[in-house]
């Protein structure tokens, strides 16, 4: 079957790993229709916008778009394009899967996570107060008079909204999930001892919600603060199967699970949303390697796969599941990150083959 589906390459590595991805995708599917859209820096110079409406556009025409890294200029007060579009397009779950891989040496060979990350609330909401601003002054005196909070003059403020709406979404999100992928525990990372109002609603409404079997569906359930859960994940990732958590920590997190698994090379991700689904890799724009061939695309790879998946096209997802695997495995062609001297588009090259056959 054909598919329109949106192609951002993105910054600094993004161009590279998303032409060793149409490579792969090709190989595996040949019936995707790309139509190619930009957004991130790239596009300030020739659209004068991080994140221009046509892209919005082809993303909502298309539906579904495979997205590179973008890079945000930090400190001159852009938002973070990533956000804006989770946002407008209501991409309210991140999923982002860390598996250990044949060929790649680990400390926990066993781990097999899933990070399921509410991805439109909490301190990414993007509800910002600079320091010294008038609405910074405003909100610091409506504080005082409230309930006499004490916030000192010269604090920068973000707020963390967290939802009942929100986290009935991501929660029932999650054990839909946990279901449909055969896996068996969803456990909930929080700090409701601390923020109670927002991460104990967090928590509150997983409860309420895992005691129903028509949304746990018999999968088991647990929480953990999640200072105690960063900690127990390096000691010994093989207790947990589902992560569930708000934004910050998803983000966070997500990123943990990659270094148990051999890098941010080989992490992949979905954002997805009633409507629509992007899917990009957890990795960003890495500048310090851009343009020199060296990044791996295999994160990229993989978030192509959860693509097809997505797109009911699971024997190409798993043909290119399996080449990355045989790949990797045979350890002969790998980027510097895994230590082997092989380019991006050499593994591309080699994926593509190996997906095709
Ligand atoms: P990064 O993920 O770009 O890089 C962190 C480290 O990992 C670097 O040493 C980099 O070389 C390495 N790395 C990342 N991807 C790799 C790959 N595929 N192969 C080999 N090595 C890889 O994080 P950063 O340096 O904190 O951020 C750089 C820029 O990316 C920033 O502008 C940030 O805002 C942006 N960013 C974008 C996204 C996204 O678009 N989804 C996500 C995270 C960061």
């Amino acid at each position: 079957m054909t598919h329109r589906v949106t192609l951002i390459p993105g910054d600094g590595i993004g161009p590279e790993v998303a032409d060793a991805t149409r490579m792969v995708m090709d190989a595996a599917h040949p019936g995707i229709d790309w139509v190619s859209a930009t957004a991130g820096a790239g596009a300030l110079e020739t659209h004068g916008s991080l994140l221009p409406p046509e892209t919005l556009d082809s993303i909502r025409d298309c539906r579904v778009a495979l997205k590179g890294p973008i890079t945000t200029p930090v400190g001159t007060g852009f938002r973070s394009v990533n956000v804006a579009l989770r946002q407008e397009l209501d991409l309210f779950a991140a999923v982002r899967p860390a598996r250990a891989l044949p060929g790649v040496p680990i400390r926990h060979p066993g781990t097999d996570l899933v990070v399921i990350r509410e991805n439109t609330e909490d301190l990414y909401q993007g509800i910002e107060f600079e320091r010294g601003s008038a609405d910074a002054e405003a909100l610091r005196e409506e504080l005082h008079r409230l309930a006499g909070f004490d916030v000192r003059a010269d604090a920068g403020i973000t707020l963390k909204p967290i939802s009942v709406t929100g986290t009935r979404r991501i929660v029932r999100f999650a054990f839909e999930y946990a279901w449909a992928n055969h896996r068996r525990k969803v456990t909930l990372g929080h700090k409701s001892n601390v923020m109670r109002y927002s991460d104990g609603l967090f928590l509150k409404t997983f409860i309420e919600l895992s005691g129903d079997p028509l949304i746990s569906r018999d999968v088991e359930v647990e929480e953990i603060q999640i200072d105690h859960l960063s900690m127990s994940l390096a000691w010994e990732p093989e207790a947990f199967d589902v992560l569930l958590l708000p934004n910050l920590y998803g983000d966070i997190l997500s990123d943990l699970c990659a270094g148990l698994v051999g890098g941010l090379g080989l992490i992949p991700g979905a954002n997805i949303g009633w409507e629509y689904a992007v899917f990009e890799p957890v990795h960003g724009s890495a500048p310090d390697i851009a343009g020199r061939g060296l990044a791996n695309p295999i994160a990229m790879i993989l978030s192509g796969a959860m693509m097809l998946r997505h797109l009911r096209e699971p024997s190409a997802a798993d043909a290119v599941e399996r080449a990355v695997d045989t790949v990797l495995e045979a350890g002969a062609v790998r980027t510097p990150d895994l230590g082997g001297a092989s380019s991006t588009s050499e593994v591309g090259r080699a994926i593509a083959a190996a997906a095709a056959s």
